[in-house]
């Protein structure tokens, strides 16, 4: 048994969904201006908040991000890029690959793609919109040239696919900030948690991962972390992590590290 003074490696990732996840939800939102203003405020506000405590403290970050994103907002996109920080393909729209044909994916994955790279990005992961594939996903991402997925819940370390050139790195809804934050107003049977709830998860969650050298992997949304006060916690914590000798890197360098 470890020490709780275990470090262990931690990438902090964030899904840019912007408006896109709202439409994914339900296209008819497209016409809905409170409903996108929602995620509005993760592309004009909270973006540049995120990527402010990531220059504080001097940290490396992934974003993953959907084409129509990058296209709304090609210089956030180039913000990001310029602070030194990673861009994985997030879907083109922010569509299941569950609920798209074979060819629907393959279009939404060359597409996106084109355009993240057009801009400058150097795109080797995929996250879906769903953390979750299609029967085809992990044979298009291996032939479209990915080399790693962060989409499954099966471990706590990276692992390669069996049978496919293509590297894993697990999530977890523990480690995600929607499901203790996220509110959409269309169903007030959930709860918006503290802070401090969530941060002293994350903090439990990190002594257990480090304890048994998992790789720390931060999903979050800058739409629902970018919230003034969230913010301050996310800082806060990235330092109590660093202090305790947390081991930074971007979800590319891990994965190249494992091959
Ligand atoms: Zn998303």
């Amino acid at each position: 048994m470890s020490t709780s003074n275990a470090s262990c490696r931690v990438v902090v990732s964030f899904d840019f969904d912007a408006e896109e996840v709202w439409i994914g939800e339900d296209p008819a939102n497209a016409d809905r201006p409170g409903t996108l203003s929602q995620g509005t405020y993760g592309a004009k506000v909270a973006v540049p908040l995120v990527l402010d405590v990531l220059q504080r403290l001097d940290l490396p970050a992934t974003f993953f991000v959907p084409g129509r994103v990058a296209e709304r907002y090609p210089h956030r996109i180039e913000e990001i890029l310029g602070s030194g920080h990673e861009i994985g393909h997030h879907g083109y729209t922010h569509t299941s690959p569950s609920r798209l044909s074979a060819e629907a994916e393959e279009a939404e994955l060359v597409r996106g793609r084109e355009i993240l790279t057009g801009l400058g990005a150097d795109v080797r992961g995929y996250r879906s919109p769903s953390w979750d594939f299609s029967p085809v996903t992990l044979d298009l991402l291996v032939g479209h040239g990915f080399t790693y997925s962060s989409n499954m819940m099966d471990d706590i370390r990276p692992y390669r696919h069996p049978g496919h050139d293509l590297v894993e790195l697990p999530v977890h809804w523990t480690l995600d900030d929607a499901p203790h934050f996220w509110f959409d107003g269309a169903a007030w049977n959930k709860t918006i948690r503290t802070s401090a709830e969530v941060r002293s998860l994350w903090e439990e969650e990190y002594v257990g991962m480090a304890a048994v050298d998992g790789l720390f992997m931060l999903t979050m949304h800058p739409q629902i972390i970018g919230r003034p006060g969230r913010i301050q916690m996310l800082e806060s914590f990235l330092t109590w992590l660093r202090e305790r000798g947390a081991r930074f890197s971007t979800a590319g360098a891990v994965a190249e590290a494992h091959r």
